[in-house]
């Protein structure tokens, strides 16, 4: 019998939602071990060492000095290092901090928070990166990435099957709407609607419906369980192809152009309510050149009456 693959995991900040997205491959994991030996992997052994290994997975990104040093040691390590989840491929949902200094997040967090009565910092608090949250490869060389939040089991197995057998893996380029129903139609509507104000049709698209889903500009590493289940997309898998590959596409004005053809709610209106909620539907990918060196992305103008409120 052929030697067993040695696959090392690591974490860094991250959610552990991407390890809960591996044992979600439910008994397609017993192929997965069958050809594998697991040498590291903290969630579940209490090994301290970055032993040598054949792929390292690694989900979480670099928010903290802890996190670039564990990173560097994976990278010696490990032959093959996968970015797993849209942490480490974009920076994830923690790259929000990127509107914010980390003083006034850490002052947020345990000084000016109405459960604590510190006026201090407490002792062990991470050191956070000055340059705010990173993904993987601001510091080390990535060799496959896998974005999602977390990944679909589906694109799991077929990621580390394919890697198993020395095979480029075929995970797909279609975005979150190839997998929904919704019919993008013509309506009348006239004003914008939050998806908590509800009492959507089912069958249409939440576009036509008044109210913002970013499936269209979403990679699909999901298979849209979202607008299935009555919830518009807010991209946690990161941006599509398209907003990935051109410099100059934007998610904003790609959607804003949509929604205004498909209703009667002008251009500008939409482009308002996405600057308004940017801190969510950026978040995912904010900390990644990927957004951050777009000319059109202006986080920082379009939250200023927020920040001085
Ligand atoms: S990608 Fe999502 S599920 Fe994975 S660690 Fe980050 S926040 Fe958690
Ligand atoms: S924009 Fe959203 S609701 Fe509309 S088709 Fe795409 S995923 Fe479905
Ligand atoms: S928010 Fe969008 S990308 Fe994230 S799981 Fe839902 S449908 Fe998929």
């Amino acid at each position: 019998m052929a030697d067993k693959v040695r696959l090392s995991i690591e974490w860094l900040s991250g959610c552990s939602g991407c390890e809960l997205g591996i044992v979600d491959l439910h008994e397609k994991l017993l192929t997965v071990l069958s050809e594998v030996e697991l040498v590291r992997c903290p969630i579940l052994m209490d090994t301290k060492e970055y032993v040598e290994a054949d792929v390292g997975l690694i989900t979480g990104s670099l928010r903290t000095v802890h996190d670039v040093e564990s990173a560097h040691k994976m990278r010696k390590a490990c032959k093959t290092i996968i970015a797993f989840g849209t942490c480490p491929v974009y920076g994830g949902p923690h790259g929000a901090s990127f509107a914010h200094e980390n003083e006034e997040l850490l002052s947020k967090a345990y000084v000016k928070n109405p459960s604590t009565k510190t006026t201090t910092l407490p002792q062990g608090v991470p050191q956070l990166l000055e340059q705010g949250t990173r993904p993987l490869d601001a510091e080390i060389k990535v060799d496959l990435y896998i974005p999602g939040c977390p990944p679909h089991a589906a694109f799991i197995f077929e990621a580390l099957t394919s890697l198993l057998r020395g095979a480029e893996p075929k995970i797909g380029r279609r975005n979150v709407c190839f997998g929904c129903d919704r019919a993008m139609v013509k309506s009348d509507v006239s004003q914008m609607r939050r998806a908590f104000e509800g009492d959507f049709d089912p069958k249409t698209c939440f576009l036509s419906q008044g109210c913002l889903c970013l499936g269209s500009v979403t990679l699909d590493r999901c298979l849209s369980p979202c607008p299935k289940a009555g919830v518009p997309c807010f991209s946690c898998a990161g941006p599509s192809e398209a907003i990935v590959l051109e410099p100059q596409k934007d998610v904003r004005t790609e959607i804003a152009t949509r929604m205004a053809h498909l209703t009667k709610i002008p251009y500008d209106v939409i482009v308002r309510e996405i600057e308004t909620q940017a801190k969510t539907f950026y978040a995912y990918a904010m900390s990644s050149p990927v957004f951050r060196e777009k000319p059109t992305f202006l986080l920082k103008k379009w939250i200023q009456p927020e920040r001085t409120a």
